[in-house]
């Protein structure tokens, strides 16, 4: 007897295999966001929009509504279409390139304005797409293309910590955590919970998603489970950061 894999019903299932290179953690930071939209029955409300980088090859991952931006643009858009369309669900989804590079001042604005939208965040640590550069979230001492001899924090700073500061600017009603694809359930959980908080109209939801990226890296199956496990949550600690303040009545 044939077994067909459990796909979620707002997969694309007439969508080509997806373009991920092995090993690649983008593919279960989208399952879980699948899974999320299935249990809460809102294919028919949800609009998902992609940034450019390697988040952009989820653009055909789902049969819902959706939307691919360039450079951090995800978030002003989705802003856009949740203003026109309050009962519609929004999600931006991008790459740490583009969300805390050049697309930082629409994540630095939506969550001080409190827009009532989800952004989920990939962070892999390296510019992927364009060949492994340094990030905003490269580590220090972390080895890229353009820090060969590791990320000097003398010459190049620290990295990001993203939600961190998004809790720090955000209103009472805002969501942040950070997960990470090797603690499915979790991330998976606080996807749900910042969807959730949108539905309930509560304030902006942010979630960032501690990813693999074996291909830049340059890891075998062991090694970049072990530079997720262990380098990358002792820089990168996963965990909810702000809660929502839940008014009576
Ligand atoms: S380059 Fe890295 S982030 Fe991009 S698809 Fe490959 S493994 Fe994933």
């Amino acid at each position: 007897m044939e077994i067909a894999p459990k796909m979620p019903k707002s997969w694309n299932q007439a969508s080509k295999p997806h373009k991920f290179c092995p090993g690649c953690g983008h593919g279960l930071v989208l399952k879980a966001l699948g899974q999320v939209i299935d249990e809460l029955g809102i294919q028919d409300r949800m609009v998902f929009g992609c940034d450019i980088g390697c988040s952009l090859l989820s653009w055909d991952f789902f049969d819902v509504d959706s939307v691919q931006t360039h450079h951090g643009r995800t978030t002003p858009v989705m802003v856009g279409i949740k203003r026109a369309n309050p009962d519609l669900i929004v999600v931006a989804y991008m790459g740490d390139g583009g969300g805390y590079a050049i697309g930082s001042q629409h994540l630095v604005n939506a969550a001080t304005r409190d827009d009532k939208i989800t952004v989920i965040l990939v962070n892999n640590t390296n510019y992927a797409m364009t060949g492994g550069q340094m990030a905003p979230t490269t580590m220090p001492g972390q080895k890229t293309e353009t820090t060969p001899y590791g990320r000097n924090v003398e010459e190049a700073g620290y990295p990001m910590m993203g939600p961190e500061m998004v809790a720090a600017i955000s209103h009472e009603g805002a969501y942040v955590a950070r997960g990470s694809v090797a603690r499915f359930r979790q991330l998976k959980n606080f996807i749900k919970k910042a969807i959730e908080n949108q539905m309930a109209g509560r304030g902006f939801s942010f979630v960032e998603a501690l990813s693999t990226c074996p291909t830049n890296w340059r890891t075998n199956a062991a090694q970049t489970w072990s530079f997720l496990e262990e380098q990358m949550t002792k820089q990168f600690p996963p965990g909810e950061l702000k809660t929502p303040v839940v008014k009576e009545g």
